[in-house]
């Protein structure tokens, strides 16, 4: 049986894709994980399923240059670096649906109670503070690490591309940018805390002098 098909598709903002379903869901995709993600022959190894593409090798600046449909089931993607093999079928595109009640890591933020609930779960989650060594000391989310810039780009080789990870900092925009770092890199499931710890609901550590 097939599953829904796409009512409309457009783009939103820089680097999504919108599908609203005829069956009323709506998908926001990163264009760039959907290039990762292509199915085609030359990406994924046809017998095994094995993924021959190198998420890390995609540039974060690639986008769709033009969107064909393929008969009732699938549209092609012809990408800014040339490449156009892939074509996302239907079922493909909403199995992958980010947004979490499909399963996906949905937006790139997470909110305060949100972050609450994983912490308490029996995941670990790699909680990055990103502020300075000395606003960390002085109080930080339980179980929170610092990590500077470099901290973190050194840490994120080291981690399983399936871990949980949040950043925080001050409402800035800096773990926003080190949580789409991570992600880049394959790293899905990485957050950035909304509103940064002024918005953290719970008591916050201090390390005592
Ligand atoms: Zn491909
Ligand atoms: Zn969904």
């Amino acid at each position: 049986m097939a599953g829904p098909a796409p009512a409309a598709m457009r783009k939103k903002g820089d680097r999504e894709l919108a599908i609203d379903w005829e069956d009323g869901h709506r998908s926001v995709y990163d264009v760039v994980e959907l290039r990762r993600k292509c199915p085609c022959a030359k990406c994924v190894d046809e017998w095994s399923g094995k993924r021959l593409l190198d998420p890390v090798k995609i540039k974060a600046t690639v986008r769709p240059v033009e969107i064909e449909p393929v008969g009732m089931y699938a549209i092609q993607i012809h990408w800014s670096d040339g490449h156009a093999s892939g074509i996302y079928s239907f079922d493909f595109l909403r199995a992958s649906c980010p947004c979490r009640s499909c399963g996906g890591p949905g937006a790139l933020s997470i909110e305060p109670e949100e972050l609450r609930r994983l912490l308490a779960g029996s995941e670990t989650v790699v909680l990055l503070d990103v502020r300075t060594a000395a606003e960390h000391a002085a109080g930080r989310i339980p179980g929170a690490r610092h990590a500077d810039e470099k901290a973190a780009r050194e840490l994120e080789p080291t981690l399983p591309r399936e871990s949980a990870v949040v950043f925080y900092c001050c409402p800035c925009d800096r773990p926003k940018q080190a949580a789409q770092w991570f992600r880049d890199r394959g790293i899905t499931r990485t957050w950035y805390l909304a509103g940064g710890i002024d918005r953290w609901p719970g008591p916050l550590d201090k390390i005592l002098p």
